[in-house]
């Protein structure tokens, strides 16, 4: 800046040196001209005039007594004047004035004398000076006048509005040139790095606060044209470089050696610990131009990314898996020891920044890849293609050694590729172990006779065997493990898979779900199409899950339907047979025409009595009843009406035994007999009077002469006291007997017989 400042200087100097020259030169010529004017002829005169008017420069000529002598053409341009303006011997005082009069001269309107005045005082003042004047058209004329040696005054001028339009285009050019300078100063200064500009003798030009404030304690000398070796030296002294660690000579004579020409940037500690990146480049002229940042903050940056990834790597190391990491251009950046175990063969030396690709070649190329065997290249383009996928699900591979790894790739945001390998054998092992010992199990639910499902805690489907699909035909398509219980059943249901449903199927499905629940109650019966029947057992597993067993059970529906109808058929027939048991029974101990008690049942009650009598010690009384005449009776009116007669008494009489064991029999044709048990011989009499009076009431007409006119009874009443010599033949012999008498005493009456002890 300061050069091109000089430059321009220079450059303008020499701008106006040439014009001085010509200055001289004409005048010389002049001077030359005119002396030979004075001394000579008229034509060399015209000669001169005629050279001068070919001149760029207004020339003209006064006398001592300031009267014109000569003017040239371009004077005669310049100024707007006509050869007759300009007579010779006009003053120039005179020619003044009539330029002013003219109105010529426009910077002297309404001041004329007074500019007139002062123009006069710089002519007169200027011989042997110049002066600068514009023109009324704008342009630039430098007026030069010189007092020849004879006395007269030579004036010329020459245009040099160029040059004043140079010279402002260069003032203009400077001031821009400083502002750029100060702009270039603030922009030094706003520069968030610290900057510094040495001139080519490493003398010190510029440099902006914040390379000031990275050196404190030099700051002060940091003046313009201090000398970089200079300052290097403080601050070794002060033992502000750290680095130079005592051998301070030789560090800075490596400083000095590579400023300006280092290829890298120069790391810098300072005594406070903090880090500069220093950028010394040389420009064209030799000038040294320094950057310095202030890298501390990346440095812990650095040291704190670094010691992350140390952490990684250890984290890495201790896992129980292989790890790899692939970086954006699928290079391996990092791996842990794991890997190593699982491929021996790898070089831990040059394996960072293997491709994946190059590994995978190195284990195909070794054969040590059992499924790629024989279709190397297939397996290769499946394999690249899964990696860069980066694929959730792990893939298991198989190692030459017949172990089984697990190897999952996922893609990292950074672009790479993580690998993570588990070797997996064991589980494998146990997995098979597992299949074995699961197809066992299916074998032998297979091989029940009886449908089993096992449901787990949600009650879904875990397993149900060949003999359950088969029961529940219409289910089967959906009996898949994880199906629900309650789905089941619905589909079940829709396709009409249970009849006892059919009623209300909602009811019957929160039933059987209730059921289901709560296992362990009665067995379930249940029925299928084609009259077939399940019997389902149900029972909670020690996981919360329920297994189920269902057996055929029709075979057993049918017997025991059939033997429940054989058993209904057996009741029933039990049934009749009692009732005619019954029947027979009451046949048995009836007698036929009256209804009443025949005499087997009279003969069996009576020893029952009897027995009585003895164990209780209460008497009894027997009755004989026989209807006299009757044979006559029958004689007159028939036998037919005869029955009847009989049917009238034997109903009279049983209306007559109104206590709880009192006994109304016939004996025998027309003879009845009443067993009072209870009952003395004063009641056995009372009794007999009964039946005396009902049969005069019932007034059966005989119609025998020999007979009365209604039929009427003889009754022989016997008590028995169960006098143990006396039987029952006897008893009814002393009955007949009091009978007998009654007869004899003239009948229908009543006679007691007498007391047996
Ligand atoms: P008495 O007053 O002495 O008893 O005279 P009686 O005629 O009743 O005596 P007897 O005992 O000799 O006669 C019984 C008669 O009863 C004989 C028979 O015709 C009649 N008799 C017996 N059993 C039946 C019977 O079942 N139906 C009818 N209609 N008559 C009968
Ligand atoms: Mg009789
Ligand atoms: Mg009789």
């Amino acid at each position: 800046m300061v050069a091109g400042f000089l430059l321009l200087t220079a450059s303008l100097a020499l701008q106006w040196w040439p014009g001085a020259w010509v200055a001289l030169f004409i005048g010389l010529t002049i001077s030359v001209g005119f002396w030979r004017l004075h001394s000579d002829v008229e034509r060399e005169r015209h000669r001169w005039q005629r050279m001068l008017d070919a001149m760029q420069t207004a020339v003209v000529v006064w006398d001592r007594d300031d009267r014109l002598l000569y003017a040239n053409a371009d004077f005669r341009r310049v100024y707007g004047l006509t050869e007759a303006d300009l007579p010779t011997g006009i003053s120039f005082e005179a020619l003044l004035r009539n330029r002013v009069q003219a109105g010529a001269v426009p910077q002297a309107k309404g001041r004329e004398e007074a500019w007139i005045a002062e123009r006069l005082g710089q002519h007169l003042a200027l011989a042997g000076d110049t002066m600068l004047r514009q023109m009324p058209d704008g342009s630039w004329r430098r007026i030069s006048e010189q007092r020849l040696v004879n006395g007269n005054l030579l004036s010329y001028s020459v245009d040099v509005t160029d040059l004043i339009e140079r010279e402002q285009d260069l003032a203009q050019a400077r001031a821009e040139a400083e502002r750029a300078h100060r702009q270039l100063r603030d922009a030094i200064e706003a520069m968030p790095a610290g900057i510094e500009i040495y001139d080519e003798n490493d003398r010190l030009v510029v440099h902006n606060r914040q390379l000031a404030g990275m050196y404190p304690h030099v700051a002060e000398l940091m003046t313009q044209g201090l000398s970089f070796e200079a300052m290097v030296r403080r601050s070794l002294e002060l033992g502000l470089l750290p680095q130079a660690s005592g051998q301070d000579e030789a560090w800075l004579a490596q400083r000095l050696a590579t400023r300006g020409n280092a290829r890298a940037p120069l790391l810098q500690q300072l005594a406070d610990g903090r880090w500069l990146q220093v950028y010394e480049s040389r420009g064209s002229n030799g000038c040294i131009i320094g950057v310095r940042l202030d890298v501390s903050e990346l440095i812990q940056q650095r040291e704190a990314a670094a010691q992350a990834q140390r952490l990684l790597h250890d984290a890495i190391e201790a896992m129980p898996a292989a790890v790899e990491i692939y970086d954006a251009d699928d290079r391996l950046t990092l791996f842990n020891r794991r890997m190593l175990d699982l491929y021996p063969y790898f070089d831990a030396a040059t394996l960072p920044g293997t491709p994946f690709e190059g590994l995978v070649r190195l284990s195909l190329a070794r054969g040590l890849l059992p499924e790629a065997r024989g279709r190397e290249e297939t397996w290769f383009a499946e394999r690249m293609a899964a990696h860069r996928r980066g694929h959730d699900e792990p893939r298991l591979q198989q190692a030459a050694d017949g172990s089984w790894i697990h190897i999952y790739e996922t893609r990292i945001g950074s672009g790479g590729i993580v690998v993570v390998r588990l070797d997996v054998s064991e589980a494998i092992r146990q997995r098979s172990a597992e299949q074995a010992a699961r197809r066992l199990l299916d074998d032998a639910l297979d091989a029940l006779p009886d449908g089993f499902a096992l449901y787990d805690a949600d009650d879904r489907l875990v397993l149900c065997n060949r003999r359950y699909r088969e029961i529940y035909r219409e289910s089967a398509p959906a009996l898949a493990p994880g199906a629900s219980f309650e789905s089941l059943l619905r589909y079940g249901l829709e396709r009409g898979q249970y009849p006892q449903a059919a009623a209300d199927p909602e009811a019957w499905i929160a039933q059987r779900l209730r059921q289901h629940r709560e296992p362990g109650g009665d067995p379930i019966l249940q029925q299928l199409p084609g009259g077939r029947w399940l019997r389902i057992h149900e029972q909670r597993t020690r996981d919360g899950g329920l297994a189920g067993v269902r057996a055929d059970v029709t075979d057993l529906m049918q017997a025991r339907q059939a033997a429940e109808t054989a058993r209904a058929e057996a009741q029933t027939a039990a049934a009749s047979l009692r009732e005619a048991n019954a029947a027979l029974e009451t046949l048995s101990i009836t007698d036929a025409l009256t209804g009443v008690a025949n005499r087997r049942r009279f003969d069996q009650r009576l020893h029952e009595e009897m027995q009585r009598v003895r164990r209780y010690d209460a008497p009894l009384s027997l009755l004989l009843i026989d209807i006299d005449h009757f044979k006559r009776y029958n004689d007159r009116h028939g036998h037919p009406q005869g029955d009847r007669a009989l049917q009238g008494v034997a109903d009279m009489l049983a209306q007559q035994s109104r206590r709880p064991g009192e006994l109304v029999a016939r004996y025998g044709g027309e003879e009845f007999a009443i067993l009072l048990p209870h009952a003395d011989a004063k009641a056995g009499l009372a009794v007999a009077q009964r039946c005396q009076d009902e049969m005069a009431r019932l007034a059966l007409p005989h119609g025998d002469p020999q007979a009365g006119a209604h039929v009427t009874l003889s009754i022989g009443v016997a008590q028995w006291s169960g006098s143990p010599h006396e039987d029952a033949a006897a008893l009814l012999k002393r009955a007949d007997e009091a009978l007998y008498a009654a007869k004899g005493a003239g009948r229908a009456r009543s006679m007691l017989a007498p007391m047996k002890d």
